[in-house]
């Protein structure tokens, strides 16, 4: 008989519920505008709504669905169930999980985005079929989720995978996390438009010519653009943004040993061309044995994967349970 999980993807503009069954199909969802601006009364009123509503858009047995897992942007703590900070829903401490728990009766599981999007990949995308992968987001932040001997990693309270926080200067520039010249600040969506700002306002005369001259608010997005149609200031960046992304992989790829590094997240998908110097500074820096069993791929699955990840994450958990209780 079918299982089912509800997966929830608590973002800064939207709120996305959905019922998910075992194969990671999603059999009805809801969403709703985030609007934090109402303040967190109302979010949590409109969390509540979406999971109501798709639980009752199917005639499906209650006993049949194994809980409700939340992907959520910022600093979670994933044994108390809680938002701890999250500035673009506006919450401090916002025990989600409970309150879902306590309202719906169900299991609730608290997770960062990045870990439910690795999850998805996983056990449904570009990693599926593993024992051992890690998902990295390049989007405004960088981060990462790590599967590590069939098991989302974790860490004490939810927070491993803080890729975009791994130092690759010790010297470099002081980041918003504390540490310096952290990976985030090489490679996220917002560094990235910074480099290409300063340069275009640099004197440099070899900065000259790109299609991104005058280009008023400059986004990442138009950057990726300008690069897929040959310009080569925009090439230039984005190859760098790989290079740096490499010397991080490498270290994971030392720490983890994983079969493969799955990349995704708003970056990545305007410019392929990153993943390839990705895997060409992995290549020349990691140590062979690792490197040559380690695949770089792009993401497989689209923006539902947050949903799709906070519920596979119940299926995958019990399933675990389930064959330790048969051990
Ligand atoms: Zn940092």
């Amino acid at each position: 008989m079918d299982e089912y999980a509800i997966g929830l993807d608590l973002g800064g503009t939207k709120i996305l519920a959905g019922l998910v069954n075992g194969e990671g199909q999603i059999i009805s969802q809801k969403q709703l505008p985030t609007s934090s601006d109402d303040g967190e009364k109302a979010v949590i009123g409109r969390v509540m709504a979406a999971i109501e509503s798709v639980m009752s858009g199917k005639n499906i047995n209650h006993r049949r669905v194994r809980g409700v897992g939340i992907a959520s942007a910022g600093v979670i703590d994933s044994t108390k169930n809680e938002v701890v900070f999250a500035s673009n829903l506006g919450w401090r401490n916002v025990p989600i999980g409970k309150l879902i728990q306590e309202k719906f009766n169900f299991p609730a599981r608290l997770m960062n985005d990045a870990n439910a999007s690795a999850v998805a990949e996983w056990m449904w995308g570009a990693g599926k079929g593993t024992q051992n992968m890690i998902y990295v987001t390049v989007s405004t932040g960088v981060g990462a989720g790590i599967i590590c001997d069939g098991r989302l990693l974790s860490g004490n309270d939810g927070s491993a995978g803080e890729f975009g926080h791994i130092s690759i200067d010790w010297n470099g520039p002081i980041c918003r996390c504390g540490n310096r010249g952290c990976l985030e600040n090489y490679t996220s969506g917002i560094a990235i438009e910074n480099v290409a700002r300063t340069r275009l306002a640099s004197a440099d005369s070899s900065f000259s010519g790109s299609l991104l001259e005058g280009c008023a608010d400059l986004t990442a997005k138009q950057i990726g653009v300008a690069a897929m149609q040959g310009d080569q200031f925009s090439i230039d960046i984005l190859k760098q943004a790989g290079f740096y992304l490499g010397i991080g992989a490498t270290s994971l790829i030392h720490l983890f040993n994983p079969e493969v590094i799955v990349f995704g997240g708003g970056v990545m998908s305007t410019a392929p061309l990153i993943l390839q110097e990705v895997e060409k500074s992995v290549r020349e820096r990691c140590i062979p044995g690792l490197a040559s069993q380690v695949r770089i791929e792009l993401n497989q699955l689209g923006t539902e994967s947050g949903v799709m990840g906070a519920a596979g994450l119940l299926f995958s958990e019990w399933e675990h349970e389930r064959k330790l209780q048969i051990l």
